[in-house]
């Protein structure tokens, strides 16, 4: 980038906010992904009217930039494809508003979203999407990726939750959609269009959120099965009953071996478990728990123990919260990437799906864990492999393929709650080719210099393994 440029982005957002040091723009070419590229420079505003400015001068010399929130984005979502300016939104963490009066609250993007619900918390509130990295993802990172959680079946997603955002569009100009009402039927809803924009269409500088009250009880029940497809049915008849807990969480054999050995949580080493919350007034949630060891004694479980002990409960939830970290432990030369990671289909059809990802790891013989939020269709896989070897590489993409195919097949969506970027982006291309054209027209009418996260989602050209975070041997 031209020395002059980085001047100009010094002298609006100051010296002391902005990096050019080798390793500094090195650390920031990761994201949770398996893709890497350095940016240019690296620019922390701390305000509207410097992202604003900033993002003047990156449009007039059509240079690329990217908001990053806590790069915790598993697909690539904040690796600077085409280098240029990364703007890392972390000084805009101002709590600004808390109206649990009328149900909302206002936050800059750079809020933590632990750090927003202990907020809320004082007042008996909280913001419910939930997602596993709540304990470090940005608020602006969970509207642009529509993030969401085990508790998206009662509660929603991100989506669900904002009312109105303020917005530095990609010719800098500062725009403000949607309301701090919770009704709002005035015009375009926009706010949705850039929730899910992954970074392409503007940057987002503030968020009016919905909130809700905290329940006043929560039961976990832990539920072991000799088969992961009898987990899934479980899943379909707990729901179908009909009960609609708080969370389901499945987790598989590998998943399971994984973290016991990384945590040491003592998960009994079945082929499969659930983890079933409810919540609510305590005399709901006391029935329905009972409700739910029935249900699950019925669909075959080996196993049934529930608790309401906050100790137990938490202990079980963070060994479910450590299984993606815990698989990058699971034998000394493997590592766990996220590819095919973030699969939702009907939740009727999860034991066709889950029955389908062992064949597939079988069949192009790689190690897959599966795992996710079953209650509302969401199921992970992480594969294992050797990142050195090209053959490993080969092998996983063959079965990412076959992965998406089947989920696409059995009416569901190659990403849940992860996003698109890069990992997913062909295969979303395939999921939404009848609304190809239209992304890309909205994306070009407001972006025409392509400036805003450039190169991924629906302009992503090729292979989901190239411009790899890891040295890949040649043969
Ligand atoms: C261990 C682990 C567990 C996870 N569990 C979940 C889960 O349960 N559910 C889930 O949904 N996700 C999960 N994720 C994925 C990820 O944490 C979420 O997508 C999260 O919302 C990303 O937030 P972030 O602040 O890290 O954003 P980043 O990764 O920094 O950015 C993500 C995208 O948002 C854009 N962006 C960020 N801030 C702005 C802004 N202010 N304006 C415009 N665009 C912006 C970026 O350009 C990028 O495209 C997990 C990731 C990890 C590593």
């Amino acid at each position: 980038m031209d020395s002059a440029v980085i001047e100009e982005i010094k002298g609006i957002a100051g010296e002391e906010n902005c990096t050019t040091k080798t390793a500094d723009l090195y650390v920031y070419g990761f994201d949770a992904s398996v893709h890497h590229e350095n940016p240019d420079i690296v620019v922390m505003p701390k305000t509207t009217e410097q992202v604003s400015k900033i993002v003047k001068v990156a449009n007039r010399h059509k240079i690329p930039i990217l908001a990053r929130g806590a790069g915790t984005g598993l697909c690539g979502h904040a690796v600077p494809l085409k280098k240029g300016i990364v703007l890392d939104m972390c000084k805009m963490n101002n709590i600004k508003e808390v109206q649990v009066e009328d149900l909302y609250c206002v936050v800059e993007p750079g809020v933590i979203y632990a750090k927003l619900n202990k907020e809320l918390a004082k007042k008996n509130f909280f913001f419910p999407p939930t997602p596993g990295s709540g304990d470090v993802c940005t608020i602006g990172g969970m509207v642009a990726v529509n993030a969401s959680g085990m508790r998206a079946i009662k509660y929603g997603a991100t989506r669900d939750y904002v009312l109105g955002l303020e917005v530095v569009l990609p010719n800098g100009e500062i725009m403000e959609t949607g309301t701090r009402t919770l009704k709002n039927s005035s015009g375009y809803q926009l706010d949705r269009l850039f929730v899910g924009s992954e970074g392409t269409l503007g940057v987002i500088t503030k968020i009016n959120l919905r909130v809700a009250p905290l329940p006043k009880a929560r039961a976990l029940a832990l539920v072991a099965f000799d088969d992961l497809v009898k987990a899934g049915q479980c899943v379909s008849n707990l729901i179908a009953h009909p009960l609609i807990p708080s969370a389901i969480e499945i987790i598989d054999n590998v998943c399971i071996k994984a973290v016991n050995n990384a945590m040491k949580v003592g998960f009994p080493d079945v082929e499969a478990m659930l983890l079933v919350e409810v919540d609510g007034h305590p005399n709901v949630v006391e029935e329905e728990i009972k409700l739910v060891s029935e249900i699950c004694e019925k669909s075959g479980a080996v196993n049934v123990e529930f608790s309401t002990d906050k100790d137990t409960m938490a202990k079980w939830i963070a060994g479910r919260k450590a299984v993606l970290p815990s698989l990058s432990r699971y034998g000394e030369k493997f590592v766990s990437v996220s590819l095919a990671d973030d699969m939702a289909v009907p939740m009727s059809q999860i034991p066709k799906a889950v029955k389908a990802f062992q064949e597939i790891a079988k069949k192009n013989n790689v190690i897959v864990g599966t795992y996710g939020h079953a209650a509302d269709g969401n199921l992970h896989t992480k594969m294992l492999l050797d990142p050195k070897s090209k053959k490993y590489w080969e092998n996983g993409e063959k079965a990412v393929k076959g992965i998406f195919d089947a989920v696409l097949e059995l009416g569901g969506t190659v990403t849940g709650e992860h996003g698109v970027a890069i990992s997913k982006a062909p295969y979303m291309q395939t999921e939404r080719s009848s609304a190809l054209a239209t992304m890309k027209a909205i994306k070009s009418a407001l972006d025409p210099n392509n400036i805003m996260n450039p190169g991924k989602m629906m302009d992503w050209e090729g292979s989901i393994i190239s411009n790899l975070r890891y040295e890949v041997e040649k043969e």
